[in-house]
């Protein structure tokens, strides 16, 4: 067997393709069709890039990185964009330079432990689960809704969240250790430091001596600026996460924390190792049904403090499309599955048939050791709340089942269905307090309703983070207008509230410009210093997190 060998120089005198085919071991593509189809994620954006590299390992990584920076230095407009899956709502993984994709060779489960698992970052979520819950019976709670499609890098990437984040918290709660390659080509393996460790490391003459000396000092020195710019809601990816790096309880310095979120902007990854979770084996779910919107926090409250496992909602749209189109939820499961999930149906289809649609669902699931005490929870719950004026009941079984199904199938039911009409993310998730619903909803229904679109609206509503998912026509200048001028009226209302323009899905090319709704002009600042202190040369995934313009969104935005 023939093996390559791996070139190492930038070389101006041949093409790109050329040139990185002899860096990258497990190969590159520029076939027109392979860059078409890494030019979107699932955002409203598009941009080609000129090269997608298929790395084989770290080194491969670490080759690449070290071209590219010899490449700019030399004057070439080039930089490197890390993609998993490409499930991305913000345009994070896309880019007109070289997309590193991670899913056709890095994708190995290296370990699974009693309690964790290494793994590299193009792996899909659905494998991993696959063999943390065979061998240990665990998983890694903060799975996004996305599970069936993502892959563990851009989970980490994002710093995802999920419909366990209620109760478990969000992806950066379970890293335990990232392998990167930064943006020099060297490698790191970064994880938390006690003092001892840290001040060894900030010795080192190296990018990463560097980066923890830096680092530091610009925690040290802005210690009340971070802490003032600390989201106080329950989910956040915006921004960079300064807040989370010093944990001065268990006196660690974490980069895990900084790098989790970064949407790449920081250094690649290359290998994670991630803690697990036993979840309990059984659950019961209160359905709510509400036709008067005012009660909604109320419920919220009354509910949380029975602590559910997961809080989730939709609205009557997504409600109507269900019913609409129930047959497709049926098509994917065997005949006898179909006919039972059809039976379970049937409540809905009447409700629709008579108009007495609620405004929005909510679901609150509880889990417990024993079916008999997860019935207890819902129950117990469902008392609490039989006073408001609400409709409610208890699902088990294959009704739960159908009201888990609307949930997850809520933005895919939108996408699918509705011909000519584009399921366009750009305010799809925001995040306030619970607590603030009763003077934010009306404030955000006025909003909206100067709009003439249609749009969906589920969500975490126990978290306070709701996606919104409006239907355009991208087609139409008018409609892309409507993004661009209702998207910072959304943000400014969210920022109002000290609430947060993204819990989940990051910023991307969508929120970059925005951040200074959420964040102070000295905060993003020190955004703009991490991402020097990082890559001083822009290489990691440029305009994502620091230096995003509104013209990248009319540029990039989609027009089919
Ligand atoms: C139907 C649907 C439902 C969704 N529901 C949720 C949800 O509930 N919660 C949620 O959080 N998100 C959700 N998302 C958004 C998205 O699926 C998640 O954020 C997911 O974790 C992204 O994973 P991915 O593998 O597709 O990443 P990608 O889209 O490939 O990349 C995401 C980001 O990570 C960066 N990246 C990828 N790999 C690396 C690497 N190795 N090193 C450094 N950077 C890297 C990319 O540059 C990009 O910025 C949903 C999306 C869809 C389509």
């Amino acid at each position: 067997m023939i093996r390559k060998v791996r070139a190492t120089g930038y070389n101006s005198q041949v093409s790109l393709r050329d040139d990185v085919a002899h860096i990258v071991i497990g190969g590159v593509s520029d076939d027109p069709e392979v860059l078409k189809a890494y030019s979107r994620d699932t955002s409203i954006f598009e941009r080609m890039p000129e090269l997608v590299a298929f790395p084989k390992d770290a080194d491969d990584v670490a080759a690449l990185v070290k071209y590219v920076r010899k490449a700019k230095e030399m004057g070439r407009h080039i930089s490197l964009t890390g993609r998993a899956a490409g499930t991305d709502m913000s345009g994070g993984p896309l880019t007109d330079s070289i997309v590193v994709s991670f899913t056709k060779h890095m994708n190995r489960v290296l370990e699974v432990g009693y309690d964790t698992c290494v793994a590299e970052p193009g792996v899909y979520y659905r494998d991993l689960e696959k063999a943390t819950l065979k061998q240990t019976g665990r998983l890694i709670p903060p799975y996004p809704a996305s599970r069936e499609l993502c892959a563990l890098g851009g989970m980490l990437a994002n710093n995802c969240a999920g419909e366990l984040t209620l109760l478990y918290g969000k992806m950066n709660r379970y890293v335990l250790e990232l392998d990167v390659v930064l943006s020099d080509g060297s490698r790191a393996t970064f994880h938390p430091l006690s003092k001892e460790e840290l001040k060894t490391k900030k010795k080192e003459q190296t990018l990463e001596g560097d980066i923890y000396r830096r680092t530091h000092k610009l925690i040290e020195e802005n210690e009340e600026e971070i802490e003032n710019a600390r989201p106080s809601v329950s989910k956040n990816s915006a921004g960079y996460a300064l807040w989370d790096v010093l944990d001065k309880e268990n006196e660690t310095f974490d980069l895990t924390q900084l790098i989790v979120g970064s949407q790449g902007t920081l250094a690649l990854i290359t290998r994670a190792r991630v803690a697990l979770e036993k979840l309990e084996e059984n659950r019961s779910m209160l359905v709510v049904f509400l036709s008067d919107l005012a009660v909604l926090p109320e419920v919220v409250r009354r509910v949380r403090a029975f602590y559910p496992e997961s809080f989730e909602s939709y609205d009557n749209h997504t409600f109507k499309l269900a019913v609409r189109f129930a047959g497709d939820f049926l098509r994917q499961l065997g005949l006898r599955d179909a006919v039972r999930l059809g039976f379970a149906f049937l409540p809905e289809a009447w409700m629709a048939i008579t108009g007495g649609i609620p405004k929005l669902v909510l679901l609150a699931e509880f889990a417990s050791a024993t079916d008999m005490t997860a019935r207890d929870k819902a129950r117990e719950a469902r008392l609490a709340i039989a006073d408001l004026p609400i409709a409610s009941r208890l699902a088990f079984g294959m009704m739960e089942e159908k009201y888990w199904k609307i949930r997850r199938e809520s933005f895919a039911l939108l996408r699918k269905h509705i011909h000519g009409l584009h399921a366009a993310p750009f305010i799809e998730d925001i995040v306030v307090n619970p607590d603030d619903y009763p003077r934010f909803l009306p404030e955000l229904n006025t909003l909206l309703s100067q709009y003439d679109i249609m749009y969906t609206i589920a969500g975490h509503i126990g978290n306070g983070n709701f996606h919104i998912i409006p239907l355009m026509d991208m087609k139409r200048p008018e409609h892309r207008r409507i993004i661009l001028e209702l998207a910072p009226k959304v943000y400014e209302l969210v920022a109002r509230y000290n609430g947060s323009i993204t819990g989940e899905h990051n910023d991307g090319i969508m929120r970059t410009p925005y951040l200074h709704y959420m964040f102070s002009p000295r905060t993003l600042e020190l955004f703009a210093e991490v991402k020097n202190i990082f890559d001083p040369l822009n290489i990691f995934n440029p305009g994502k997190k620091v230096g995003g313009t509104v013209e990248d969104i009319e540029r990039y935005m989609i027009h089919t």
